[in-house]
């Protein structure tokens, strides 16, 4: 089959369907094969593999994923996309399309369904207006799945992958470096997509580890604190762990923790790696531990 992803066949599809862009589904659909290519490339798909899409559009991504993968389950949001891929993917046995949201579809239960519980790959063009949420809700569930490949606005890639000390660094860079090796595979300009959007892409790919990178003894503390870390990331840390609501510590407490690890009351949130927030979320805790 000629590939969706080329302008024209797009432009054939959306007009023999009369299909209206919505734009609270962030509707953006790629039309280079050659950006195509590299996220197949970045993706590494095997005809072992399970491949999730998020939001399949018209099936442009999808067609190249059944070419590759074992089996493919495209979640798409919009009925009136569905006629569209039972159409465009009629030649494939591979792929099985559900009408969901994502962010309610149960994916652990799905992947045990569809892949006996083995680890799954996920691959997207992702609806930009719900990024974080998704990688957030794959990553902190716990969701089976050993690689995630998606194209998502520029400026959140660089932030999943910026390190200590960059502007981009903050709450998701330590939460996707928390669970998964980050890398920019492609930059991606707006002239791929019908319609264009207002802001530039680019295709991440998220190595995600058997076991999380830095060990920590409570991990939801251990972000609470990040969170409240970078709140306002002009403070120093200690003025906005203390000033947070989530958490109970005074300044003398966040003092006396930094300085047992050998860093500066003065310190900012920014400049502590991975696992120096690990070390003080610990610190913390043992500290309130023996005062009790
Ligand atoms: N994969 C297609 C492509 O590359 O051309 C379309 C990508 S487009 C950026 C995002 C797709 O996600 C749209 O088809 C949109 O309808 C769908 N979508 C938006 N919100 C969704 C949600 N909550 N759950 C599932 N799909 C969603």
């Amino acid at each position: 089959m000629d590939k969706l992803a080329k302008a024209s066949n797009t432009i054939d599809i959306i007009k023999k369907y009369n299909f209206t862009f919505q734009k609270r589904y962030g509707q953006n659909f790629l039309v280079d094969t050659h950006v195509m290519d590299k996220i197949m490339d970045a993706a590494q798909i095997t005809h072992d593999d399970h491949v999730i899409e998020i939001g399949p559009g018209i099936g442009s991504m999808t067609q190249y994923l059944c070419e590759r993968a074992g089996r493919v389950t495209a979640v798409e949001i919009d009925k009136d996309l569905i006629p569209v891929l039972n159409e465009t993917l009629k030649d494939y046995d591979n792929v099985r399309i559900i009408n969901e949201d994502i962010l309610k579809l149960d994916l652990n239960k799905l992947i045990l369904e569809e892949n006996n519980g083995k680890p799954a790959k996920v691959v997207a063009n992702l609806p930009y207006y719900i990024t974080t949420p998704i990688i957030m809700g794959l990553l902190e569930g716990h969701v089976p799945v050993s690689r995630i490949t998606v194209m998502v606005q520029k400026e959140v890639a660089d932030r999943m992958q910026a390190g200590p000390g960059s502007k981009d660094y903050g709450a998701l860079s330590l939460a996707v470096n928390y669970y998964s090796s980050p890398h920019i595979a492609a930059n991606v300009p707006p002239n791929c997509f019908i319609p264009r959007p207002n802001v530039g892409s680019a295709v991440i790919n998220l190595d995600v580890y058997d076991k999380p990178k830095v060990k920590v003894g409570d991990e939801e503390h251990m972000f609470k604190l990040i969170r409240a870390a970078f709140n306002q990331r002009r403070k120093t840390l200690t003025n906005s762990v203390s000033g947070a609501l989530t958490l109970d510590y005074s300044k003398h407490d966040i003092t006396e923790a930094l300085e047992a690890l050998s860093l500066s009351g003065n310190v900012r949130g920014e400049a502590l790696t991975l696992e120096q927030f690990a070390l003080l979320s610990d610190r913390l805790l043992s500290d309130r531990n023996n005062l009790d």
